[in-house]
């Protein structure tokens, strides 16, 4: 059974929220604060940790980038606030996936289980180009005898990226790949973020990049150029 850390203070939403999550057939730990959430989640074995945002003793950024230093674990964020400046910056804190308040149960359902299928899903191990080396099962990226961290979700786009090589992917083509049939719940802004983040991991100069390459008006092209790449066009 899958185990879940729901890190949440409203305590009739915890309730409501475990429950629902225990009738999918997942294990469920509540915590109300940061403290008291980085303790369970030290006792191991998540597949997966919702955090809420606003908690009495600190905020689920802090807790969510504590636990990235130590955890590639999937990461889902229950915001009370769409404001673009929130997203992003949880984002930048490394997760994986967020939820507006107020949503409907079934649809956090679906981004836990999209979320789940992600990280958990099989593929192909090893993939190279450009000097980076992916191990996708490990969710590793590695380049010049060091690693690049990456969130599961970086780790999949990149996936998707450098299996294609030099090949134009277009937005909606890479939101689907990335969410499969969960694609309806992000929007195409929430990708720039990524690529955006991504670039600042792995290229040289982000603001003009030489692997991840826009492809105007369409979407990105991974630039391999041993296969004989190109150049970038203007974002
Ligand atoms: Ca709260």
């Amino acid at each position: 059974m899958e185990k879940i850390l729901l890190v949440e203070d409203d305590s009739a939403l915890a309730v409501g929220l475990k429950f629902s999550m225990e009738k999918e057939g997942y294990s469920v730990i509540c915590a109300g604060g940061v403290k008291e959430g980085l303790r369970q989640f030290e006792t191991g074995g998540f597949a997966l940790v919702v955090l809420d945002i606003g908690l009495p003793d600190g905020s689920g950024f802090d807790l969510c980038r504590i636990i990235r230093e130590q955890s590639a674990v999937p990461i889902l964020f229950l915001t009370a606030c769409d404001e673009e400046i929130n997203v992003v910056m949880g984002l930048d804190m490394g997760a994986d996936e967020y939820i507006t308040k107020p949503f409907r149960l079934r649809e956090l359902m679906s981004r836990i289980k999209a979320l789940l299928r992600r990280s958990g899903g099989k593929r192909e191990d090893r993939l190279e180009s450009n000097g980076y080396q992916l191990r996708a099962e490990e969710c590793r990226l590695l380049f010049d005898g060091g690693e690049i961290p990456l969130t599961p979700v970086e780790c999949r786009l990149v996936y998707i990226l450098i299996s294609n090589p030099n090949r134009i992917l277009t937005r909606t083509q890479l939101l689907q790949k990335l969410w499969d049939s969960a694609g309806d719940f992000v929007d195409a802004n929430t990708l720039t973020v990524y690529i955006r983040r991504l670039r600042e991991k792995i290229e040289q100069n982000p603001s003009s990049p030489k692997i991840i390459l826009t492809v105007r008006g369409v979407g990105y092209r991974w630039n391999d150029v041993a296969q004989g790449g190109g150049e970038n066009e203007q974002d």
